[in-house]
């Protein structure tokens, strides 16, 4: 593969790679980047194009990836491999916003994507680099988002799918999903991190291609929520935005992208990015507060099973783009990420425990003052509300105790007899 200006580029010691052979990680063990020479680039023509996309009813650049190409995966159309990912709507969060105490509140539902996650947008562009380098099987550690989305990317393209995940620790949808789509699922023992470990190493043994957010063309295709949201606000800049962070692959990516945006000359400001971590899996906010270098967190434990990872692979490249934007990194507890789930799912909305996270996160920035009311937020739902419905139904009924979780606002089904007057008795 050989992009004209492009290369790979090391977050840590700035060394350079050609991008036609297969590499993840530096010399130095640092998390690449890719690099593209933006000089070349035009950014009014860009958004022109962009713009004159927007809406193509079929065709590789109807994608809400693609149709960004120029700042994707340098690649001809027959080795793309794309679902007609993206193209996700932005909510007024409503009640969500209320809650939040927010007045300009937007949530950007990437759970509206083809497999339920925002981890298609990196996996179309993923994909169709195992595609160009000629790859025959592509393998993930996954908390589950990351494999249901790899494996039915790979059974659109003929690949073979090996998922690693850990043993009884996944959301039930999200298995349900790795399994349908044919994806050869390993579930080992320990945690997500073990398997992040293991599946690094199988890769580089057995020459199988890997797709986790530590691959540098995954975290191009991210790059795309952030485009969206600006071209669906009409290229208006918001004061923040909001997300989860777990792998910390997402932030990384909407930080460059709003870096070679404003490069560009596209936008004229960045956005703060606030990334917001549970509790119980908080590496990077324990960095941030402390001021203290790097230490994974060694049994990482929260009801937000995707953001359940001690030992973040791009804590580097995130903590270089929250400083870019000017952003922050707080962390919310079990009990407030489910009541903002409960919200957020009243509003109509709807996500699950993970994306909550910036429902959550965004109270509380605005509760502390650091958000203003009148500022304009956009929070980033990362998942489906139907990825996770042990938890949904759990907080309902009241039975999270044992986690430590009340139903604050919890609407149990309640079971009567099938008469008319048991109906009139509950309906009043
Ligand atoms: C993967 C995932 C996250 C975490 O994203 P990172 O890039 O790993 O920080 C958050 N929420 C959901 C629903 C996810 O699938």
């Amino acid at each position: 593969m050989k992009n004209i200006n492009s290369w790979l580029e090391c977050v840590h010691c700035s060394k350079k790679y050609e991008l036609d052979k297969i590499r993840y990680l530096c010399d130095c063990g640092g998390v690449l980047d890719v690099k593209r020479d933006l000089n070349a680039l035009d950014g009014q023509e860009l958004k022109k194009l962009w713009e004159k996309r927007w809406g193509l009813k079929k065709g590789i650049e109807s994608s809400g990836v693609w149709r960004y190409r120029e700042l994707m995966l340098d690649a001809p159309d027959d080795k793309i491999v794309t679902r007609q990912e993206g193209n996700t709507r932005l909510y007024p969060a409503g009640k969500a916003g209320e809650y939040a105490g927010l007045k300009n509140f937007y949530l950007k539902h990437e759970g509206e994507n083809p497999t339920g996650s925002f981890k298609d947008r990196g996996m179309t562009c993923g994909t169709s680099a195992a595609m160009l380098f000629n790859a025959n099987s592509v393998a993930c550690a996954s908390t589950g988002n990351t494999s249901a989305s790899m494996a039915s990317y790979a059974a659109c393209c003929g690949l073979r799918s090996v998922i690693f995940i850990p043993s009884g620790k996944i959301a039930y949808g999200k298995l349900a999903q790795a399994l349908a789509y044919g994806g050869i699922t390993l579930q080992i023992e320990g945690n997500f991190d073990d398997a992040m470990r293991l599946v690094q190493e199988v890769c580089n043994e057995m020459k199988i291609y890997l797709l986790n957010s530590v691959n540098p063309f995954r975290i191009e295709g991210q790059k795309a929520i952030g485009f969206e949201i600006l071209q669906q606000l009409d290229w208006e800049v918001p004061d923040w935005i909001i997300l989860p962070g777990g792998n910390l692959g997402n932030n990384s990516a909407l930080s460059k992208g709003m870096m070679e945006l404003h490069e560009l000359g596209i936008i004229s400001k960045i956005p703060k990015i606030a990334v917001i971590q549970a509790d119980g899996a908080n590496p990077l906010y324990t960095m941030w507060k402390n001021k203290t270098p790097f230490e994974a967190v060694k049994d990482p434990d929260t009801i937000a099973t995707a953001i359940k990872i001690g030992n973040p692979v791009s804590w580097e490249k995130s903590i270089r783009g929250i400083k870019w934007s000017k952003g922050i990194v707080e962390q919310v507890s079990e009990q407030e990420i489910m009541d903002a789930k409960a919200m957020t799912d009243r509003a109509g909305i709807g996500a699950e425990p993970a994306s909550c996270c910036s429902v959550a996160g965004a109270k509380k920035l605005a509760e502390a003052g650091i958000i203003h009311p009148d500022e304009k937020v956009v929070g980033i739902l990362t998942g489906n509300l139907l990825k996770d419905p042990d938890a949904v139904v759990g907080y309902h009924q009241d039975k999270l105790t044992d986690k430590g979780i009340r139903g604050t606002f919890a609407n149990k089904p309640r079971l009567i007899k099938a008469r008319l007057e048991d109906v009139k008795a509950v309906l009043g």
